[in-house]
């Protein structure tokens, strides 16, 4: 039989009635064996999200402030829950080690966790699933990296002799046994880890989409679902903003060439996005996969006669970069210029001194500073190749009348990347997505 490894995020696990929806979506298919769950998330636009309370709740004690009426409504959270499902179960042992913990102080991770913890205790009782603790199934080494050789080995040997299994997600050991989380919404990649351990054929992420969108409902009206996408084109879309999994959950399952299908609990019967290892262009297929971008980039371009010929130039140039910790995006180079792209927040406050080190490191005869940058990633399969993507990238933005201040194209086969003024940003966006995708 195949095995479907499935993740819930908080707003499909946030009351019981979704709690009934996800059970309905479980139940409808015997294959759907291994289950992931968030901690609940927000039921309406204000809610706070339960990992979110338990923060609140954990910086109070460190304050010294009384908890009990913000860990109340935690409690409260949790049995709305059980008494909407009509469960005859009650959580008030572990609330009270729970709210001990907070009280003498716990380690925030611990604290943290509690959400998931809580919450597959609740759904592996209203399945009748087993629970499974991801304290005893995920492991981290003693520098805080995930420990895939333990986890994988245990995490293998355990789900063998549970045959349908709930497991909460975001956290797992460190080898003294402490708890440890993942960055925040971790439980993605918890999923991503158990898919992949247990070689499952695929690994569903359910969420409050139908997939991801070829481009931001932000920017662009209705924006359609992408139906497919490669590992890479989904990276190289998410770098730049477009997201609808954690970064790192896609690393677990692309290793073992496991699909990613995300999934709408609240429209089961919508196909959503798979993620696959290589996708190959279809006929029908748009010349595009999607579109993202950010807003908030600096160019410093620097200039010097006969750079081009000079040993050592941009090494120089990037390690005045280095020094700083200042990561850079893009690095577009011409005959006599190179330009360095970087996130605005990480160079604003020390421009002079960088200023300053390049003209003393490389004797620049010119340092130009460039702020309000907008970067654009337009990404498809093959779109390098297809011929005319770039006259018809170009003729949109200049009939938008909007300018283009950098190119970056040849790197990847999969994007063109451009840089527009951030005042241009949503109408580069705008006038993109209306010709490759509304066009065809
Ligand atoms: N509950 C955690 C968060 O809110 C982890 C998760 O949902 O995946 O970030």
């Amino acid at each position: 039989m195949k095995i479907k490894v499935l993740k819930f995020g908080g707003t499909s696990l946030a009351n019981g009635n979704q709690f009934k929806k996800v059970s309905k979506i479980i139940k409808s298919d015997p294959e759907r064996k291994y289950i992931v769950v968030s901690a609940p998330g927000k039921r309406f636009a204000d809610d706070v999200k339960v990992t979110d309370m338990l923060h609140k709740c954990f910086t109070m004690a460190k304050n010294n402030e009384n908890i009990d009426e913000a860990f109340q409504k935690i409690e409260d959270r949790f049995n709305e829950i059980i008494n909407e499902l009509n469960l005859d179960f009650s959580l008030d042992n572990e609330f009270k080690n729970i709210k001990a913990a907070i009280l003498h102080h716990g380690s925030s991770d611990y604290l943290l966790s509690r959400g998931e913890f809580l919450n597959a205790m609740i759904l592996a009782e209203y399945l009748g699933f087993d629970f499974i603790d991801a304290q005893k199934l995920i492991y981290f080494n003693e520098d805080e990296s995930f420990d895939e050789h333990t986890t994988y080995k245990v995490l293998a040997s355990i789900l063998r002799s549970h045959e349908y299994a709930v497991i909460p997600g975001f956290y797992g050991s460190m080898p003294n046994g402490k708890i440890k989380t993942f960055s925040r919404g971790g439980s993605d990649i918890t999923g991503s880890i158990v898919a992949s351990a247990i070689k499952a054929n695929i690994y569903e992420n359910w969420t409050d989409v139908s997939g991801m969108l070829m481009a931001d409902p932000r920017i662009v009206d209705n924006p359609k679902v992408i139906d497919i996408i490669s590992y890479s084109e989904l990276r190289e879309l998410s770098y730049m903003g477009a997201t609808v999994i954690h970064e790192d959950a896609i690393f677990p399952v692309r290793k073992s060439a496991i699909p990613i299908n995300i999934r709408n609990t609240n429209q089961p019967s919508d196909n959503g996005t798979k993620i696959v290892p290589s996708a190959l262009r279809q006929e029908d297929d748009k010349m595009i996969t999607g579109v993202a971008g950010k807003i908030g980039f600096s160019s410093i371009t620097v200039e010097k006669g006969m750079m081009n010929p000079e040993l050592g130039f941009a090494r120089k140039v990037l390690e005045v970069f280095e020094k700083h910790k200042i990561p850079f995006e893009h690095l577009p180079t011409g005959i006599d210029t190179m330009s360095v792209i970087v996130n605005t927040s990480s160079i604003i406050d020390i421009v002079d001194d960088i200023s300053v080190e390049i003209y003393r490191d490389v004797k620049a005869d010119n340092i130009k500073f460039d702020h309000g940058l907008a970067m654009i990633a337009i990404v498809g399969r093959n779109l390098v190749e297809s011929k005319g993507a770039a006259a018809r990238l170009f003729t949109a933005l200049c009939k938008a009348d909007i300018d283009i201040k950098m190119i970056d194209q040849g790197s990847s086969d999969l994007n063109f990347i451009i840089g527009v003024s951030e005042n241009n940003y949503a109408a580069a966006i705008k006038a993109i997505y209306s010709e490759f995708v509304e066009k065809h």
